[in-house]
């Protein structure tokens, strides 16, 4: 008798990363467009923000498990809308990216949130001036056949999460220039 073959359910770090970068690329975002808002958004605060930094922020973000979730459901959510999969008004709401939807937002806010009311905050800023890739995910999601309700939320998500993450590491650093302060190592930010 032939075994049944068990699910995957569980992916490493680095499997998460893999998935959610070849998948939002298959969605026209790369990683460097999503590090840009990061860039912009943190040199208005900062002095000295790295492009290097905000890339390696987005990809730490993109290896958690919450947003392996998150971007995985949000881009199956808009391909499933994009080919009219799912039955009843949810269709055309999400299709159509209705302003008062509202759902699509949470789950931004819950990415964001991540890096907790900063986070938060900062996605407010990116979902309300739709900077960069935001805008462009936006306008491209009102063509005919283009559905990037949730993508845009998460992307945004992410950035502003990168965002407060640049801030993070930058406040360590600037923590550790007071010469009582001892570096210690186990801390991961
Ligand atoms: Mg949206």
């Amino acid at each position: 008798m032939s075994e049944k073959k068990k699910p995957k359910l569980l992916y490493t770090r680095a499997e998460m990363f893999e998935l959610n970068k070849k998948l939002l690329l298959k969605r026209g975002v790369t990683i460097e467009a999503i590090a840009e808002i990061s860039f912009k958004q943190q040199s208005k605060y900062t002095d000295n923000v790295t492009r290097e930094l905000c890339i390696e922020s987005v990809e730490k973000i993109l290896s958690l498990r919450d947003v392996f979730h998150h971007v995985q459901l949000a881009c199956e959510i808009d391909r499933l809308a994009e080919q009219k999969m799912f039955q009843g008004p949810i269709q055309d709401i999400i299709y159509e990216d209705l302003g008062m939807f509202g759902i699509d937002e949470t789950m931004g806010l819950e990415v964001a949130g991540l890096y907790g009311t900063i986070g938060q905050t900062n996605f407010g800023d990116i979902d309300v001036n739709k900077h960069g890739i935001v805008k462009r995910l936006n306008e491209a999601g009102k063509e005919d056949g283009i559905c990037h309700t949730f993508l845009d939320d998460i992307v945004g998500a992410i950035a502003a999460a990168a965002s407060t993450r640049v801030a993070q590491v930058t406040n360590e650093e600037l923590a550790h220039e007071d010469e009582h302060v001892q570096r210690l190592s186990i801390f991961d930010l």
